[in-house]
């Protein structure tokens, strides 16, 4: 594939080698990889919360030439040789509305499948709308779902283990549907528990209550049960909230908020407000 073939506006392309494909999640749920390509470029430089797109290459349905979709950078590790780049894949399946069939998602299965030694076209990395704030004494709201959790463990990598001295609260609240599914706070990886000793970081894990409800009802229950301790904290002129994952957790939240609040209205004229001093980020998918 030469630069010229790809697709338009995707022209800052890479040529990256799978290093490993780990299953982050047992089997008897959902597939989850992480996924770590090395990439021989000492120059890549990228923020956290920032994605790559992956090109699959064609022929693919509906006579598309290539498939691109983004992916969230969990973290980046500069070593002799380049840059290594850690992906947490969902392996995705759809139904098709008018067959009844299942298809496999192109980019999740295409990564999720690929072994180590194998190349992929990355681009970017992109814009996000992801980021720290440069003052330290922000309180850091953090929501999510699946591998939105992705930017979440990217900041507290940055925040804890390299900037270190973080003043504001930081709050993430993480729905999933069963405990096995709490990416990096399960049995085979509970990476976020480096954090838990840190005075500022508490990391509220709302588990489905029900058989039939998904990761985001999850999200929800648990922004229910903390509904006035999430209040107060958007309240604050220092807080800045991002969610992540699931498109339905912004819904959630904003049901959610606007029992707390007393009213649509206040509920909406404060989302507003932080909207406006870009203190609010969203990067919900699916
Ligand atoms: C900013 C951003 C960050 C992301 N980060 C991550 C991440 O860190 N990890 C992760 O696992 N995912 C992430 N995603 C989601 C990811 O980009 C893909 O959307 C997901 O992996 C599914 O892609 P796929 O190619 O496997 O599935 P697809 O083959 O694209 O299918 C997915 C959906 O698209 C629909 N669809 C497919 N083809 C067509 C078509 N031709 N016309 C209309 N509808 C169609 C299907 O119905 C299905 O619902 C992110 C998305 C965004 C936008």
């Amino acid at each position: 594939m030469t630069q010229s073939e790809y697709p338009q506006g995707l022209s800052d392309t890479h040529e990256a080698t799978i290093l490993s494909s780990t299953r982050y999640t047992p089997e008897t749920t959902d597939e989850v990889r992480q996924i770590v390509l090395t990439l021989n470029e000492p120059s890549f430089y990228y923020l956290e919360g920032q994605t790559i797109g992956v090109l699959v290459p064609g022929p693919h349905p509906f006579g598309n030439a290539f498939h691109h979709r983004y992916y969230t950078l969990a973290h980046v590790r500069q070593t002799e040789q380049g840059v290594e780049l850690e992906l947490l894949v969902r392996r995705c399946f759809y139904i098709d509305e008018v067959s009844g069939e299942e298809y496999p998602g192109i980019a999740s299965n295409y990564l999720c499948n690929a072994q180590t030694g194998d190349r992929i076209s990355l681009t970017g990395p992109h814009a996000s709308p992801f980021w720290i704030p440069a003052d330290k004494e922000y309180n850091l709201l953090m929501l999510g779902t699946g591998t939105g959790i992705a930017p979440f463990r990217a900041f507290l990598r940055r925040i804890y283990q390299e900037q270190k001295d973080w003043k504001g609260k930081v709050r993430l609240y993480y729905g999933a549907k069963t405990g096995t599914d709490m990416l990096y706070m399960n049995d085979v990886n509970n990476d976020l528990s480096l954090y838990y000793d840190q005075e500022t970081f508490q990391a509220i894990q709302a588990v489905g209550k029900s058989l039939l409800g998904d990761e985001g009802d999850a999200l929800k229950g648990g922004v229910a049960d903390h509904a006035a301790d999430i209040w107060k904290l958007i309240q604050e002129p220092k807080t800045h909230v991002y969610l992540a994952g699931m498109k339905k957790i912004a819904t959630a939240l904003d049901e959610v908020m606007v029992q707390t609040a007393g009213s649509s209205e206040l509920w909406l004229q404060t989302k507003e407000r932080l909207i406006q001093e870009r203190r609010w980020s969203e990067l919900t998918y699916q």
